[in-house]
């Protein structure tokens, strides 16, 4: 029920990846800053669980992610240093794809995409001989008769614990941070924009929309249409022996089939992680929403992951899955980031840095939209980000 009318500088709705990130940074930044969430971050509920998420310098999606993945280590090591807790992991990462582009896959030729962007900014990314695959990856198999790159510097990032951070840091430092509350509606007025909420209503000077699977709610067509949302699982399976799975003894691994739906991804095991191999894969055929998503994953999901997934590919993971979690990918028409004004007002800016590779950008994000609130520029280039570049699809 709607109380009261507060005045602030800034409301950033939604506490996930994107929101903790510009909430604290708006608030180091100098602003008074609201920050609502509908559910208290970090949830099962939205893009951000599953503990850890991979972080490449050399990303292949495209050199404009480059600043703001090296800006995001930037910033996680400084938590680190200012909180103790760990955030960021240097496993190395390797890239598997096919030898030869596959027509209609989503990141066509990965390997080659990598490299290009790795070349340009100078980020070690190698091809390494199977033996080397073999010994940075001992469970690997199959591989030979595809591409394979590593990068050393690529990695794990707590994602979970970066967001739980960022807001004990932005309500250190003064924000307002309010969870278990749902933002209804949002206008823009002549002097700012009025946020009401399932408990309160503001008046913000700005205001940023980064609700991440639930973000279309907010917005007026045709953006809210550019959104869409599909259901992934993350698995961990048992394995042989976890300290062989470790963030100390083994890199990531990215394996690009020859379908969307052929992705896995296996993530070490930081310290203090589910004890297992967590592994996904990705699906983009169905659409679902946030609200009525099946969060269930069945035994006859598990078996047929395992079987057509994961058991051809490592050795030593077993059968017995000992968790599951559903998590969801906010898709735009060309899978690149939207972050732009919205609701045609020049103060809300929607984020929409999701289609399962926006955390490792997430902290420089929120600094450069931060920057931008508050002196009208950033010093990482959004531009690319905007949504003109969809008017011309
Ligand atoms: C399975 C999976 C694996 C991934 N792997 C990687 C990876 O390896 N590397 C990588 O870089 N990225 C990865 N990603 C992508 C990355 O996790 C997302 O880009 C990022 O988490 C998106 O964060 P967000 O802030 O946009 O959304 P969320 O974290 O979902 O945050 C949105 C928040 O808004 C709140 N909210 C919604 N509506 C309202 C409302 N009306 N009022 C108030 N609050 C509201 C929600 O409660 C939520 O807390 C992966 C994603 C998934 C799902």
């Amino acid at each position: 029920m709607t109380t009261h009318r507060e005045s602030v500088d800034l409301v950033v709705v939604g506490l996930g990846a994107m929101g903790a990130a510009v909430a604290y940074h708006a608030r180091l930044q100098g602003l008074a800053v609201v920050g609502l969430d509908r559910h208290s971050p970090p949830h099962q509920f939205g893009s951000t669980q599953a503990e850890t998420r991979i972080t490449r310098l050399a990303v292949g999606e495209g050199p404009q992610y480059l600043p703001f993945v090296r800006r995001s280590h930037e910033l996680w090591r400084e938590l680190e240093a200012t909180t103790g807790a760990d955030l960021l992991f240097e496993t190395g990462g390797l890239i598997v794809t096919e030898q030869e582009p596959v027509e209609g896959q989503r990141w066509e030729d990965f390997v080659t995409a990598t490299q290009r962007v790795a070349a340009e900014a100078q980020v070690d990314f190698h091809l390494p001989a199977p033996h080397e695959v073999t010994r940075l990856c001992p469970m690997l198999r199959g591989f030979e008769d595809k591409r394979v790159g590593y990068e050393p510097s690529a990695g794990l990032v707590m994602a979970e614990r970066a967001v739980r951070i960022q807001l004990e840091q932005a309500a250190a430092a003064g924000a307002d941070i309010r969870t278990d509350e749902t933002v209804l509606k949002v206008s823009p007025t002549v002097n700012g924009v009025d946020v009401v909420s399932d408990k309160c209503s503001y008046s913000a000077d700005r205001v940023v929309l980064a609700a991440g699977p639930w973000l279309h709610e907010l917005l007026p067509q045709p953006q809210a249409s550019l959104l869409s949302v599909t259901r992934q699982v993350v698995y961990w399976f048992e394995v042989d022996n976890l300290a062989t799975t470790s963030t100390d003894a083994m890199p990531f691994v990215m394996w690009v089939g020859d379908t969307d739906e052929q992705y896995v991804g296996i993530f070490p095991t930081p310290p203090g992680g589910t004890p297992g191999l967590k592994i996904l894969g990705e699906q983009f055929l169905e659409d679902t929403d946030p609200h009525s998503v099946d969060r269930s994953v069945s035994t006859d999901e598990i078996e047929r992951f395992y079987e057509q997934l994961v058991k051809p590919k490592f050795d030593g993971v077993h059968p017995r899955c000992v968790k599951t979690a559903v998590c969801l990918y906010t898709n735009t028409p060309d899978d690149h980031f939207i972050i732009d004004h919205a609701l045609d007002s020049d103060r809300i800016t929607m984020m929409s840095p999701c289609s399962g590779h926006g955390f490792k950008h997430s902290a420089a994000l929120g600094e450069a939209v931060a920057q931008q609130i508050t002196t009208g520029t950033s010093t990482l280039d959004l531009s690319p980000f905007k949504l003109e570049r969809l008017a011309a699809r």
